[in-house]
């Protein structure tokens, strides 16, 4: 099983698949409240450096389609405090 220590990741954010694989944890319902799952979550990798590794983003379809900004940031992004940081 993976040791998450050696690859320098966050046990709480990840979950083991397999003898020797990763799946990302991640948000089921969006910070309003919505349900997040297939075809109503955007999920993106945000390029920043604050954080020393990219930054894992669900932005809700629901929040979007009524222009509400409702994104779930992993980890927290000192550059976008309007983004709520997601914690297991
Ligand atoms: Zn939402
Ligand atoms: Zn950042």
């Amino acid at each position: 099983m993976i040791e998450w220590s050696r690859y320098r990741l966050n046990g709480r954010y990840f979950t083991p698949l397999g003898e020797n694989g990763m799946a990302e944890r991640f948000p089921t319902i969006c910070p309003r409240g919505h349900p997040l799952g297939p075809d109503t979550v955007l999920v993106g990798s945000y390029p920043c450096l604050c954080a020393h590794r990219p930054h894992r983003t669900w932005r809700c379809w629901t929040c979007d389609s009524g222009r509400v900004d409702s994104v779930w940031v992993w980890p927290p992004c000192i550059h976008h405090p309007e983004w709520t940081a997601w914690a297991i």
